[in-house]
């Protein structure tokens, strides 16, 4: 199939365009360089040794996404383009609104005029807000999101539900992704945030790394193993390859997956193993809880493998070790 891939060079999308390319799918990107650089496609073609087109578009200008459809047979599309920083959305939320409703209301605008009407849409486990049971199941539904990134994604959720409510001749696949984390085990792609990080697993490395000095543990007196939060840690290339099934095995209708790993790990976990597999100190602190943070939680995966036969394949050891691999190579 021909795949539009917005946000493609970004870290799911460039890990997602490296999957769909070994399973022959041709791939088109488009993406504004807000938060990704452009060699990553030197990278993707040094990896896959096949070549993207590459769109250096804003979603927020709809006549370019036309020019795309108009120039190409697309089949489906993967949407991952968007803001993603909790923090910044609660400082900034409407450029949060902005960017990823226009962006996402401009695109099925356009595949609705093209009648491209196969999709693939990055939700978040944050939708599911405080349910009260640490293992999320689909069906639990949205709850109360807690920041304006958060709740950008569950207005997405619903526009897509409205929208096959007029029109169930779309099919669409809404996958809430739990912690991804990780790096291709080449070296030549992977997380890079800008700033000081918010998310663990990225302060994890730049402490290894020595240009931070010290990670915070926000908190061990949860009610967990060991009192430090849980959550469910996925791979990026497992993730990756969850968009593939998904558009493989694309149900009729509109869906919703958890891609997760169905395993709780708690944070001192990732630190140590992060230490006892890179052979590397990662000096770190007890702090006091971070404001908003849930003790636990972690996917119950079965429905994604139920209905599209995946589940993730690596482990702790092999986040731990792509995710330090990548960071030395980009030092
Ligand atoms: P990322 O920031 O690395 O990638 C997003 C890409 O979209 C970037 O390359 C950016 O330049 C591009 N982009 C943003 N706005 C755009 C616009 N208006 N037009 C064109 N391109 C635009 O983020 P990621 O971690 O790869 O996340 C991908 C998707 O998955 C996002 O929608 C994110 O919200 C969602 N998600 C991410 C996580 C996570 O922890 N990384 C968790 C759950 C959901
Ligand atoms: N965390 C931490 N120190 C940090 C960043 C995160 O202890 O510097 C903890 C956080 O409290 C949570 C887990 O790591 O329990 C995952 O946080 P992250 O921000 O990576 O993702 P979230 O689950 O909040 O989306």
């Amino acid at each position: 199939m021909k795949i539009l891939v917005t946000g493609g060079l970004g870290f799911i999308g460039s890990h997602t365009c490296v999957e769909l390319a070994k399973q022959n799918h041709e791939v088109i990107i488009v993406d504004n360089l807000y938060n990704s650089k452009e060699e990553v496609i030197d990278k993707l073609k040094q990896i896959t040794g096949k070549s993207f087109k590459l769109y250096k578009y804003d979603l927020v200008e709809k006549e370019k996404i036309e020019e795309i459809f108009e120039s190409n047979e697309i089949d489906a599309v993967i949407h991952f383009a968007g803001y993603k920083a909790v923090g910044e959305s609660v400082k900034k939320p409407l450029m949060y609104y902005s960017n990823n409703l226009q962006s996402t209301i401009n695109l099925l605008e356009v595949m609705q005029k093209y009648d491209v009407k196969k999709l693939v849409f990055s939700s978040s486990a944050t939708v599911y807000g405080d349910p009260g049971n640490p293992k999320y199941v689909e069906e639990m539904g949205r709850g109360k999101t807690t920041n304006p990134y958060g709740t950008t994604k569950a207005m997405i959720e619903q526009i897509l539900e409205d929208l096959y409510a007029s029109d169930n001749s779309w099919d669409i696949s809404i996958l809430r992704y739990f912690n991804p984390v990780g790096a291709h085990e080449s070296g030549l792609i992977g997380e890079e945030p800008n700033g000081i990080p918010n998310n663990l697993m990225p302060y994890v490395m730049k402490v290894a790394a020595r240009k931070l000095e010290v990670l915070s543990i926000f908190g061990n007196d949860y009610p967990t193993v060991d009192g430090t939060g849980v959550r469910d840690f996925i791979h990026v290339v497992d993730l990756a390859k969850g968009h593939v099934c998904a558009l493989d095995k694309m149900k009729k209708g509109l869906n919703i997956y958890n891609l997760g790993s169905g395993k709780g790990v708690s944070v001192m976990e990732l630190v140590t193993t992060f230490e006892k597999v890179n052979d590397i100190k990662v000096n770190y602190k007890i702090v006091e809880r971070r404001p908003g943070d849930l003790p636990e939680y972690y996917a119950d995966p079965s429905k994604a493998l139920n209905e599209l036969g995946w589940k993730t394949e690596k482990t702790l050891e092999d986040i731990c070790r792509d995710s330090w691999n990548y960071e030395k190579n980009n030092m």
